[in-house]
């Protein structure tokens, strides 16, 4: 039988990426963002190389969004958590607004997914959760405050979850890139500017791939996928 992902930030960018890997790969998706016509057009895309796909929007800001999401989703066996955004400012500049939407999304949202994913997956004898950390997860960097915070709370709600999973056969990972070629970078580093030299969306995609293949007898925690040209993270 196929596996079903579910897959957050699928409209564009890294979760675009991802979900026409695991298409390829087998899997049948929910795709879901808040772009419907983009969505639209990464559904045609999986479909072509052979997946189901179901669209189903929702603002990961609101709790009952979220909910419903899952409800129309049904059991599935792997949650992408991806979506995510940035404010970039430095801590003497910061709006208390700001930091609390990056939260809001970044971590709230994050959470109550893994909350939806992690019942449903109890029921059905298990499942896998991988989130989409960064580099700044692990390290701090100049005007990333909010967003840097956001990830680092990304990974403290990972290690707990692979706690709490284990024994439900729900395995969780994280996977913190450096920068990726999307339009997010752009703000987040506005001194990178060639996109050749950096990660490419289909890179994390390619790295998703390798954890959703991993047998349930052993796993990976956190894969930190990095610029070569940048200095070690761990
Ligand atoms: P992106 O191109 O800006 O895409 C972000 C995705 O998140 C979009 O699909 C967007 O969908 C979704 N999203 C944002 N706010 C949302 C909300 N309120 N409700 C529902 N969906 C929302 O960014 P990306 O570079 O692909 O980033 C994807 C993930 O990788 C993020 O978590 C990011 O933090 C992480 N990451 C990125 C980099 C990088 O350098 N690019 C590096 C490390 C980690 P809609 O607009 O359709 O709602």
């Amino acid at each position: 039988m196929k596996k079903k992902g579910l897959i957050t930030g699928a409209s564009r960018g890294i979760g675009n990426a991802i979900a026409l890997k695991l298409a390829e790969n087998g899997y049948d998706l929910i795709l879901t963002g808040r772009d419907v016509p983009m969505l639209g057009s990464v559904k045609d895309a999986c479909e072509k190389r052979g997946a189901e796909v179901g669209v189903h929007t929702a603002d990961l800001s609101d709790e009952k969004e979220i909910t419903d999401l899952f409800k129309k989703s049904g059991a599935i066996d792997l949650l992408v958590n991806n979506a995510g955004f940035g404010i970039f400012d430095a801590i003497e500049d910061i709006k208390l607004d700001d930091w609390q939407a990056i939260q809001k999304i970044n971590v709230e949202g994050a959470l109550l997914c893994m909350r939806e994913a992690m019942r449903s997956m109890k029921k059905s004898g298990g499942g896998r959760i991988i989130n989409i950390s960064s580099v700044v997860g692990v390290k701090g960097y100049p005007n990333q405050v909010a967003y840097g915070a956001s990830k680092h709370a990304l990974l403290g709600l990972t290690k707990t979850a692979i706690e709490e999973g284990r024994d439900h056969n729900i395995r969780v990972h994280a996977i913190c890139p450096g920068g990726v070629a999307t339009e997010m970078v752009k703000q987040a580093r506005p001194d990178l500017t060639d996109f050749s030299a950096m990660i490419q969306p289909e890179d994390v995609a390619d790295a998703v791939a390798y954890l959703c293949s991993l047998p349930h007898t052993i796993t990976i925690d956190c894969i930190h996928l990095r610029r070569a040209a940048s200095p070690q993270t761990w």
